[in-house]
């Protein structure tokens, strides 16, 4: 416990230290059992997502490797990812059962995968990477692909160390200034970022910045969205983020009509 929120991770759905007092199960339980939530979003109806949906291209890809303990949560900001972003592949990480079609994507010579670690381990150093080696990889015609470990701190340290597969990839660790905005989960650290927030910053400092700015934008409205459902709020009007949503959909929806 001391161990997870002490250390300095660009983690951080692992700030979230609920999860280590209790089993997330239970708590997902509590909170949503109560309350309706829509089939699309999957966030309470009151101020249902939906609606503030808009895809993005992007040369990167992100694949998520996720805890199976963080795929129930509705304050999961992992699918987000994909939600914006078609291509993203959501692959459960079981330690003893590696997902097949993740290891033939690895294998895959049309892509270069990254493992998104911190470097702050002695024994992996010769693996580390920068972010100069993602646009290298665009520019020999391979498509970089993120791999985002999407879980608490322990659980991505965990799935970092006990994944066989991720030991020959280069592994890049995310630099960045941002601050989290992550409403939903109480973080240890403001330097702590949730999944979502760190393939928005990933995906920007690889270029592609439109993409980043959809995702950032609609990480914002489902903050928005669900902080306001807890406490019973209706958003009546859209907030700064999700009127750039609907009027990037308006452009999309007037562009495919031409
Ligand atoms: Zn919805």
């Amino acid at each position: 416990m001391l161990d997870d929120t002490s250390s300095a991770v660009p983690y951080a759905e692992d700030a979230n230290s609920d999860v280590l007092r209790r089993p997330p199960r239970r708590e997902f339980k509590a909170r949503g059992s109560f309350v309706e939530r829509c089939e699309g979003c999957n966030l309470p109806t009151l101020n249902c997502l939906c609606p503030f949906r808009v895809e993005a291209q992007s040369r990167a890809q992100v694949w998520l490797l996720t805890h199976p303990l963080e795929h129930h949560k509705p304050t999961n900001t992992g699918r987000l990812i994909g939600d914006v972003l078609p291509a993203t592949e959501v692959f459960t990480w079981y330690r003893t059962a590696p997902d097949a079609r993740l290891l033939s994507l690895l294998a895959d010579p049309r892509y270069a995968p990254f493992v998104i670690f911190p470097d702050d381990q002695p024994d992996y150093a010769e693996r580390v990477v920068g972010m100069d080696a993602v646009v290298r990889s665009g520019q020999e015609d391979k498509i970089p692909v993120f791999i985002i470990i999407d879980g608490t701190w322990r659980q991505a340290r965990r799935i970092f160390r006990k994944s066989p597969y991720l030991d020959a990839l280069p592994v890049l660790p995310l630099r960045t200034q941002r601050q989290t905005r992550y409403r939903l989960r109480k973080p240890a650290s403001q330097a702590h970022l949730c999944t979502a927030e760190v393939a928005i910053e990933l995906l920007r400092q690889a270029g592609d910045i439109d993409a980043a700015e959809i995702l950032d934008d609609y990480f914002d409205a489902f903050n928005d969205s669900y902080a306001s459902s807890r406490i019973y709020h209706k958003i009546e009007q859209p907030t700064a983020a999700m009127h750039r949503l609907l009027s990037r959909q308006r452009r999309e929806a007037a562009s495919t009509a031409e």
